[in-house]
């Protein structure tokens, strides 16, 4: 019997799972993907938000300022990039001026530090490329980018290590209360648990009616985005967001931690939970917002485009709270800024378990550090050298763009909660990330990855369950030799 099942291996689910691993507990993180990570913290802006958006007094408000002042200590035990840009909310007229006047006041309210309203040459100065056309912007020095993806997969990673069960592709799809807790039914598995954590995303409204009354809806809006070559990367410095006005939100223009910059999102639902395509129309209207920000950006060096769905309710606040249904906590309608909110949400969860475990002890054996990342191309030369003394696998270049050896891949297959998956790997070491987007490294990591995990090539799929690249040989022929 498991004393917590928490369903969701998201940002949230991961940050929780690591939380709870700090004490002496018997925890299953449970997924429907063939992944961690796998639903929306693996599609969004990756920003760390300051906390000057949410209105005063609402959990986003509180989960954004606490989260956002975990990220350093947390990215650095778990060797995540993270860094602190800062950010500009950008404004073009007097009511955007008024509008920033708001938010200052309203962050400040929030605790958020070091605000500060900054004149057009004050802008100009630290960001040469923006439009002529920016009178002045909020600045946000507490603001960051961080890898949103690599955050989720390192917290499983540490979560496992330090004892926590990962059940992948084991859909949730029955929930009854038992006399001592919970039976779930998780794919071809029954669990049993005395608490259930609801992480479900776009889902966690399904999840929470095998039990409760449904006591709320989860609307999910999609959001798209174009992402460009890592030539672009340097164009800003710092986050920019426009000014929300009554003509709309704008985007958000920024380059992101790996390097590349990032244009988007667009809002539009409500939409189904697994509709995440992008549009014609999206895509255009990210270029034309984009534009009045970075007039001379340079558009045509695009090298993808996603779509991420944020888990919205009517009231907009996250919903964090034990429902009816005793022991079964609800942690639902997490969109933005949920991502940078997670590490406090988890805290704030544990809390909450705490309450009811009244002799829960510490796990003395917990490690809050994750085994450091080997980045080969980042390394020294003398380092390079060593490595390779080490690890021939290490001098052989797998993904020409991203420069990503054989024995990184390797790597990132073996640790706890590993890569399965062509784009698994991409997500921890960016084999396929750059801008042929694994056209070339592909096949290779299909190979590494079928013999590394003792499968046939066949059954390694590009991501989701089912979305296989290789259906059968073509030119097999049997040779008889005589
Ligand atoms: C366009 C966009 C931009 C955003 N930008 C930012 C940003 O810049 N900064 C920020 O702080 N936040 C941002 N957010 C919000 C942030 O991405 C989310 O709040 C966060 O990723 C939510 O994490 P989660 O773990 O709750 O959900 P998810 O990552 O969706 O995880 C839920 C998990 O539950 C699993 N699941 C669902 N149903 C079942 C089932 N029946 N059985 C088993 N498993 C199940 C799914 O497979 C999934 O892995 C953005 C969101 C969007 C959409």
């Amino acid at each position: 019997m498991y004393d917590v099942t928490i369903i969701g291996a998201g940002v949230v689910g991961t940050a929780i799972a690591r939380e709870l691993a700090k004490y002496d507990l018997k925890t299953v993180l449970v997924d429907k993907e063939n992944d961690v990570s796998n639903g929306t913290t693996k599609a969004n802006s990756a920003i760390v938000h300051a906390g000057f958006d949410c209105k005063p007094n609402t959990e986003k408000a509180k989960m954004n300022v606490r989260g956002n002042e975990m990220y350093e200590q947390m990215c650095k035990d778990l060797d995540v990039p993270f860094k602190k840009i800062g950010s500009f909310v950008v404004a073009f007229d007097e009511d955007d001026l008024t509008t920033l006047d708001k938010l200052k006041k309203q962050g400040e309210i929030n605790g958020v530090p070091g605000l500060k309203i900054l004149s057009k040459e004050e802008v100009e100065k630290r960001e040469p490329n923006l439009s002529k056309d920016v009178i002045g912007a909020l600045y946000a020095p507490s603001a960051g980018i961080v890898g949103s993806y690599e955050l989720a997969i390192a917290l499983a990673e540490n979560a496992a290590d330090n004892g926590v069960n990962i059940l992948l592709n084991s859909p949730v799809t029955n929930i009854d209360k038992t006399a001592e807790g919970f039976q779930i039914t998780a794919g071809k598995e029954t669990l049993v648990s005395h608490f259930v954590i609801n992480c479900a995303g776009v889902y966690a409204d399904k999840i929470n009616n095998f039990v409760n009354k449904p006591t709320f809806e989860i609307l999910p809006f999609i959001g798209e985005y174009n992402l460009f070559d890592k030539s672009t990367g340097d164009f800003l410095n710092t986050i920019v967001f426009q000014a929300p006005s009554s003509k709309g939100k704008g985007v958000v223009s920024l380059p992101t931690v790996e390097g590349n910059f990032l244009i988007g999102p667009t809002s539009e639902g409500p939409k189904q939970p697994n509709d995440l395509k992008t549009s014609r129309n999206g895509l255009q209207e990210l270029r034309e917002k984009g534009a009045k920000v970075v007039p001379n950006f340079p558009f045509h060096k695009v090298i993808t485009s996603f779509a991420g769905l944020r888990a919205k309710v009517a009231h907009n606040d996250f919903i964090i709270e034990e429902s009816e249904t005793a022991n079964f906590i609800n942690v639902a309608a997490i969109d933005s800024p949920g991502l940078t909110a997670a590490p406090a949400i988890a805290e704030k969860v544990m809390e909450m378990l705490k309450d009811k475990l009244v002799d829960l002890q510490a796990n003395m054996t917990f490690v809050p550090t994750r085994r450091p990342v080997t980045r080969f191309m980042e390394s020294s030369n003398e380092m390079k050298a060593e490595l390779i003394g080490k690890d021939h696998r290490y001098g052989r270049v797998i993904c020409r763009c991203e420069n990503i050896t054989e024995a990184e891949i390797v790597d990132m297959i073996h640790r706890h909660a590993g890569a399965t998956t062509v784009d698994g790997v991409k997500r921890r070491i960016r084999a396929g990330a750059g801008r042929c987007q694994g056209g070339f490294c592909a096949p290779r990591v299909m190979e590494i990855l079928a013999r590394e995990r003792n499968v046939d090539v066949l059954s390694i799929v590009k991501d989701k369950q089912d979305s296989y690249i290789l259906t059968g040989e073509t030119k097999a022929t049997t040779v008889e030799f005589v």
